[in-house]
């Protein structure tokens, strides 16, 4: 009845979590949420006046597909100023959210039967939109340590079309030094690969330096930027982000958008606009507060007794749980989270596979991230996300969204250090 390219793609990982939180807050509970994808700050209030401004300004009807051109202009300006690849506003389309850049891009594309590199564990979305499009993905590890061109060549066919790498990352928080982009941009030229580089966190960084890998010699001709302005400007309910290509790719992706949503709100793209060229002391706000709780929250779950490397952007921790002394979650099989939402188990490659060798937990047993994280909800009334969402290598982690505030981080904490002292 439904079409076969659907058939690989999953629901979300988190919506039995979702509803189980909702059950429990229906029966008065007070349920602590670090499951969140954006940020929790309010859309500072010089965006919101600009929206403002368009509306009564009359700016309510379509605008062209591409975006304003006002906007597709200053976004280049800031991708040559900030991120140093020489693109002007027609290498630049405004799409409804960068989610749609990223589908438009894979429909744009791949082929039936491509593949494509993906560095596990991985957002979510990017598999689903490869799928949609009648792609295939291959999984190569990337979790605490980069990739090399030696890992990527062992999973690299005649069919390969794209690499897709994601610095600042969702899920885990690392940010690609520019030793590892030179050796994936290497690898891309040498085998004729396309790189999606989602640099949507970009701002959201702490200690280290946002590199854009198509600033890397001849890498613009080879990479499609994705960005948005969800994250950094807390702006998730305005649906505008961006793809940054080769013309030929832009021009491909405008079709997509003409014949189906059109063009991202004209009112939204207004108050974009307004968030670039006004000043950026609202983002180094947020970015502050941010780098707060990811040190309160790293060095309480490193207390409590999880894994978890430091991370260097975005605005989530990868926490393993096989350091844990609980036992209610423990598993022999390796297929104890076969149930969750990953569809990447089925299609990993042997080098993600044997990820669990290289792992810093691989001397314990293995847990179910799921039964974890169905445990921390039932048992502590605490919201994350099992690492299986993200991937065969996100087994025996989960994630923790730092998008709340320091008092409900210290009492999540406080809550789960109970309930594990407690077995
Ligand atoms: N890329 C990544 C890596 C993300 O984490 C998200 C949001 N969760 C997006 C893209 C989607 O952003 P947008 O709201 O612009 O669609």
């Amino acid at each position: 009845m439904f079409s076969r390219r659907m058939e690989g793609v999953k629901e979300s990982a988190t919506i039995k979590m979702a509803a189980l939180a909702r059950a429990l807050r229906k029966e008065g509970k007070k349920v602590l949420d670090f499951s969140l994808g954006e940020p929790d700050f309010s859309t500072p209030p010089h965006i919101c006046e600009a929206a403002k401004r368009a509306m009564d300004a009359g700016f309510t009807h379509y605008v062209p597909s591409a975006g304003i051109p006002e906007l597709r202009e200053e976004i280049a300006i800031k991708i040559r100023e900030e991120n140093r690849v020489d693109v002007s506003a027609e290498n630049v389309i405004v799409t409804p959210g960068a989610k749609q850049a990223i589908f438009a891009a894979m429909m744009s594309i791949l082929n039936e039967g491509d593949e494509v590199i993906m560095l596990e564990p991985a957002w979510v979305s990017f598999e689903a939109a490869i799928r949609m499009a009648g792609g295939k993905p291959i999984w190569l590890l990337r979790r605490d340590k980069p990739v090399n061109y030696d890992m990527m060549s062992s999973v690299v066919s005649e069919k390969t079309r794209m690499i897709v790498i994601n610095s600042p990352n969702n899920p885990v928080g690392y940010v690609m030094e520019e030793r590892e982009l030179r050796e994936i941009a290497e690898f891309a030229s040498d085998h004729n690969v396309l790189v999606m580089s989602d640099e949507i966190y970009e701002k959201i960084i702490y200690e280290k330096k946002h590199v854009s890998i198509a600033s890397l010699d001849a890498m613009s001709e080879r990479t499609i930027i994705i960005n948005g302005f969800s994250k950094t400007y807390a702006m998730t309910g305005w649906r505008v982000g961006y793809a940054v290509a080769p013309v030929e790719i832009v021009n491909t992706m405008l079709k997509i958008q003409q014949h189906s949503v059109t063009c991202a709100s004209s009112i939204s793209q207004y108050a974009a606009l307004e968030a670039l060229r006004s000043s950026q002391e609202c983002v180094y706000e947020m970015v502050s507060e941010f780098k707060r709780r990811r040190d309160l929250i790293v060095r309480r779950l490193r207390d409590i007794g999880f894994a978890c490397e430091m991370p260097d952007g975005a605005f989530y921790v990868f926490a393993g749980i096989s350091t844990l002394s609980t036992s209610s979650t423990s598993s022999t099989s390796s297929s104890t989270s076969s149930s969750s939402a990953s569809s990447s188990a089925s299609s990993s490659t042997s080098s993600s596979t044997s990820s669990s060798a290289s792992s810093p937990n691989s001397q314990n047993e293995q847990k179910d991230d799921v039964a974890f994280a169905e445990m921390l909800l039932r048992d502590t009334h605490i919201v994350v996300t099992p690492g299986s969402a993200f991937g065969n290598a996100g087994r025996n982690y989960v994630r923790f969204s730092y998008a709340a505030s320091i008092e409900e981080i210290s009492e999540g904490m406080a809550r789960i250090e109970k309930l594990i002292s407690s077995h």
